[in-house]
């Protein structure tokens, strides 16, 4: 592509939005015009979104969670569009045209901003999980429908997605996508009862928003990680397998058909699969995550589910239906609030996940606003429960 590819970031003051901003301008330092930043969006924090305004002048702004009345002291002097509320990154997208929206929305908002980037015909850069656990038929349905491409960022998807187009799908017989162990892996298990918010949010390898940090010590984002990569691959739940490596160094497997193991390496550096996926279909410029192994001592070890039950509890809504992935995610939601508020200890978090899952999810996600009820019922759900136990 010699033009100009015009970007939407989506979740832009977030950790995935600011460094997907640091590889535009850094492939724009390298070959001036390559992107244009045409949108950006946030929640609440309109100061940084103003900020990023006199950076990428051109581009419209969407601020999901506030209003213009509270907010036009900080965005009244720049000559920018400005969206706001509930509706506002429908709006931006009204407003704009562009080649390719980056989602990185945290949490279930993600899946609606994944629906409207399709709807207004982008290619979608994905790294927010959520989207593919709460309702993949639908996004696959409008990508195809309307023949876009679904991009994925999420850096063990990011290697499955290298490793599969480069082997080819029908010599690959199983993934395995491998996890960090989070910042517990080894710790005895009676003292997992005392973690704070602030231990788990600290991650060992990754620099990466709350949410995402403490999924990653319950193990709840490598679970989240599976169904993506069930759905994304279409491979069946007992060929995708998980394995710890805390050197985050290999960040997916797949095998062939001749048992041989293919691994995807790189230094620990979110950029190299962003940058991935703004040159996507384009062979990206070398600029991120080289790796050189001289010294380098790698371990892999298979997860204790015992220790980590919201893998297991994945498998399970896996092998259910798309219903009860979407009920995982909105109790997980739920339990890691609740953790952070300290209504409830770490080790409640997979109790609420599994109190949810065992409600009555024989549910139809034949469309959007099914999938929107189904997630509002698994979140009462895990409220009651989380009240009902709360320290
Ligand atoms: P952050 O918490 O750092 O950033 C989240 C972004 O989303 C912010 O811009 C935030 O705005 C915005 N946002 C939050 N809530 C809403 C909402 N309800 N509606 C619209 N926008 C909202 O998250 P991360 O960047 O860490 O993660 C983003 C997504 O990417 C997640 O789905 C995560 O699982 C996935 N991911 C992240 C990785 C990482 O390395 N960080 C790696 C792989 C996947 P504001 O700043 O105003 O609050
Ligand atoms: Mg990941």
């Amino acid at each position: 592509m010699n033009r100009t590819k015009k970007i939407v970031v989506l979740g832009a003051t977030g950790s995935i939005g600011k460094q997907t901003l640091t590889c535009v301008d850094d492939a724009n330092r390298l070959r001036p015009g390559t992107f244009e930043i045409v949108g950006l969006s946030a929640y609440s924090n309109v100061q940084a979104l103003a900020e990023l305004a006199k950076r990428y002048p051109k581009a419209g702004l969407a601020c999901v969670g506030l209003s213009m009345t509270g907010s036009a002291p900080t965005c009244s002097n720049l000559g920018t569009r400005w969206f706001f509320g509930p509706d506002a990154i429908r709006k931006l997208l009204d407003s704009l045209e562009a080649d390719l929206v980056v989602n990185g929305v945290a949490s279930a908002a993600g899946f609606l901003a994944s629906i409207l980037a399709l709807e207004h015909d982008c290619d979608l850069a994905l790294a927010n999980k959520e989207s593919v656990v709460m309702g993949f038929s639908q996004i696959k349905k409008l990508a195809d429908a309307k023949g876009l491409s679904i991009i994925p960022v999420d850096s063990e998807h990011a290697a499955l997605f290298q490793l599969t187009s480069r082997i080819g799908t029908q010599s690959i017989t199983e993934l395995t996508l491998t996890a960090s162990g989070g910042p517990f892996r080894t710790m005895p298990l009676e003292q997992l009862k005392a973690i704070t918010p602030e231990d788990a949010a600290r991650h060992p390898v990754w620099k990466m928003g709350k949410k995402i940090s403490i999924d990653s010590a319950t193990l709840a984002n490598k679970g989240l990680e599976l169904i993506e990569a069930v759905r994304l691959f279409s491979m069946p739940e007992d060929r995708v397998s998980i394995l710890i490596h805390p050197e985050s160094i290999v960040h997916a497997l797949v095998r062939t058909k001749d048992s041989a193991l293919y691994a995807y390496m790189s230094e620990p550096d979110m950029k190299l699969p962003i940058n991935i996926a703004l040159n996507w279909p384009e062979e990206e410029p070398a600029l991120y995550g080289r790796l050189d192994l001289a010294g380098k001592i790698l371990h892999f070890e298979a997860p204790d589910t015992g220790r980590f039950p919201m893998l297991r509890l994945a498998r399970e809504a896996l092998r259910l239906d798309e219903a009860v992935t979407n009920a995982y995610n909105a109790a997980n939601e739920v339990a890691v609030s609740a953790f952070v508020e300290h209504r409830i200890l770490f080790t409640q978090i997979p109790e609420v996940v599994e109190n949810t899952l065992s409600k009555n999810w024989s549910l139809e996600t034949a469309d959007i606003d099914s999938i929107f009820e189904i997630d509002a019922r698994a979140r009462h759900y895990a409220e009651e429960y989380v009240r009902k136990v709360s320290c």
